[in-house]
């Protein structure tokens, strides 16, 4: 079994974990991609993995994301369905697997866009979730790189690419629909669940908080939101995730104040409140380790500067 295989597998294999069954290994063969419609040029494609964003009109078809290798043929299909137009871009809001998977059908007959990091990362071999990750093939690498952002003129809108530093991971961007009035946020966006950080990868959950603020301050009230997973969302929807963000945070900086463990943390657990967040793929324990894990790393010498 191929490296790659194996880790889309593993990726796979703990999104179908998150959704409650036991499977080892998904069978690609079952997904369904389902296209919803988000507003003007954009559409949502849901399979398995991370939440595609599609543009489509006259200058052809640009993507964000592209899930799991072998789902390429059913997002060329789904895509074709929406707009016959040739596939001309494809962004890439972070380097996870299960929004980079495709890159590798892709990039053989489009240009792929991300940030610095993101081509940094998917080069060489990385660790996520503990296991090994291998360096993508040549095709699969982003061929346009930059460090803060990139604007694509397509499909009559700027479409701004904008990198969020340390959030999900350090090579994040989001995307800005600017005339459609559509942003996909990647992975800094859980809808209504707790957010998988990926501190090992620059992930930090006081920057994605920061990230999500800011977002929050600049959008339009009745933007449409693509999360990196869940379903199409609103600015309320967003508010009340950052609201989650701020909250759980206070509360566990509170507990380490008062010279609780991170043991004894994870045993009081959050309030009824924030329940039904822990009912994805990370759970409160998780979360409150991941922020307890972040806090921990502000009081150390890291780098927290953001532009
Ligand atoms: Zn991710």
């Amino acid at each position: 079994m191929k490296r790659t295989a194996l880790v889309s597998g593993l990726v796979a294999a703990c999104l179908a974990l998150a959704a409650g069954t036991r499977s080892q290994q998904p069978d690609y063969s079952k997904v369904q991609m389902k296209a919803t419609r988000a507003a003007g040029n954009v559409y949502m494609l849901e399979g398995a993995g991370g939440n595609i964003g599609v543009s489509v009109g006259s200058d052809g078809v640009l993507i964000v994301d592209d899930q799991f290798a072998p789902l390429a043929d059913k997002i060329r299909a789904a895509v074709k369905e929406l707009n016959p137009g040739q596939l001309r871009f494809v962004l890439n809001t972070h380097f996870h697997g299960d929004h980079t998977g495709g890159n590798a059908a892709f990039g053989k007959e489009s240009t792929i866009i991300a940030h610095d990091n993101v081509r940094k990362r998917l080069a060489s071999e990385q660790n996520v979730l503990g296991e090994k990750v291998a360096p993508s093939p040549r095709e699969a690498l982003p061929v346009i790189t930059y460090e803060r952002s990139v604007s694509i003129h397509f499909n009559d809108e700027e479409i701004k690419v904008v990198h969020f530093p340390h959030g999900h991971t350090d090579g994040d961007s989001v995307i800005f629909f600017t005339r459609s009035n559509v942003i996909h946020m990647g992975d800094d966006f859980f809808a209504g669940r707790f957010p998988f950080v990926d501190i090992s990868s620059g992930g930090d959950v006081l920057g994605l908080t920061k990230n999500v603020g800011d977002i929050v301050a600049q959008v339009p009230a009745d933007v449409k939101i693509i999360p990196g997973h869940g379903p199409l969302s609103t600015i309320d929807d967003l508010k009340s995730y950052h609201r989650m963000l701020l909250a759980t945070t206070d509360i566990v900086r509170r507990q380490i104040k008062a010279g609780k463990t991170m043991e004894q943390i994870k045993a009081a657990g959050l309030p009824e409140e924030w329940k039904t967040w822990g009912t994805g793929f990370i759970k409160t324990d998780r979360w409150i380790e991941t922020v307890y894990k972040s806090l921990s790393n502000q009081k150390g010498a890291r780098d927290t500067t953001h532009h």
